[in-house]
């Protein structure tokens, strides 16, 4: 996944913490291998290669990441789309190029279906998945979610009470501190500039996950195109929209909804949070510079 995971723990009387770093980097490896596109044996790539209408046998993690990005799809009107992957290499944002390709770029254009759920078919029960039309499948919005889910299981069965979970942007408290504060988390000012906070967040039992425009991008002559792209124009999102922070439950779930609703934009993003309640904070660019908007759990605050 190209970065780095990161575990903060008041450890428990008698833990091995040797094993636990062991089996939560295994955690990380496992959904790496399994749905990296830069790795050609993943599943992911598998099923990518894969003929149209041939079922292909996918691990029980990569088909529980499918079956909720493709909820997540519907659920945001195709502002999250798995099946972007073409469209991302085109850009010069996947495994195939560093800088975008007019002809690739073109040759993409028909390429996503609109319809992911249309043209993926999951059977969870047999272990296995199968495309209907040709697709390139990238799960890497909601991918890193997941594998921070599953440092928090490893971290449980470890006996863990207390920790924070981390890969990149992406985090989940498992209880408080021992001392019962809740864990502190800094929000990024979106500046790709420089690194400054925004505000803070108290976790507990709860993950949060931002998507923003400002860290990951190509710079093209004076053009800064972000990796996120939207569906319906066909090209990297460009909104209001500096960045968007989703609390949650689970961490693949706060991912993917960070990504949906940076695609989704300020007026279409706002609405279709409020009307699944989520607890989002929308960073937005204007003339005085950033406006913040909140909604549930970020709407009461002064703070952010
Ligand atoms: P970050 O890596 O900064 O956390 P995101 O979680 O927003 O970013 O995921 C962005 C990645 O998701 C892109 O690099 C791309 O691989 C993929 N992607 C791009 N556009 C979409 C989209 N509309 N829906 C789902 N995944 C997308
Ligand atoms: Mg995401």
């Amino acid at each position: 996944m190209g970065t780095r995971w990161s575990a903060t723990l008041d450890a428990e009387v008698g833990m091995d913490l040797a094993a636990l770093q062991r089996d939560l980097a295994a955690a990380v490896t496992r959904v790496d291998e399994q749905m990296s596109p830069w790795k050609p044996a993943s599943g992911l790539m598998q099923l990518n290669r894969a003929p149209v209408d041939d079922w292909v046998d996918l691990p029980a993690e990569m088909l529980e990441v499918l079956a909720c990005a493709l909820d997540v799809h519907r659920l945001s009107d195709g502002a999250f789309n798995p099946c972007l992957g073409a469209l991302v290499d085109a850009w010069g944002f996947g495994p195939v190029r560093d800088l975008p390709d007019a002809q690739a770029i073109r040759a993409a254009h028909g390429s996503a279906p609109v319809h992911a759920d249309q043209a993926l078919v999951l059977d969870r029960d047999a272990g296995r998945a199968r495309k209907r039309v040709p697709l390139q499948l990238d799960l890497c919005g909601i991918a890193k979610g997941y594998a921070v889910d599953l440092m928090a299981e490893v971290l449980q069965r470890h006996g863990g009470r207390h920790a924070l979970l981390a890969l990149d942007g992406e985090l989940r408290a498992v209880g408080a501190q021992a001392g019962a504060q809740p864990w502190a988390v800094a929000l990024e000012r979106p500046d790709a500039e420089r690194r400054a906070v925004q505000g803070v967040i108290e976790l507990q039992d709860m993950a949060v996950a931002t998507s923003g425009d400002y860290r990951r991008f190509v710079e093209v002559g004076r053009a800064r195109l972000a990796h996120t792209m939207d569906p319906q124009r066909r090209a990297p999102v460009n909104n209001a929209v500096a960045s968007v922070t989703v609390l949650a439950p689970s961490c693949m779930w706060a991912d993917a909804w960070a990504t949906a609703l940076l695609v989704a934009g300020p007026t279409q993003g706002l609405a279709l949070a409020q009307r699944l309640r989520l607890d989002v904070l929308f960073l937005m660019r204007d003339a005085q510079g950033l406006t913040a908007l909140g909604l549930g759990r970020f709407g009461a605050s002064a703070d952010h």
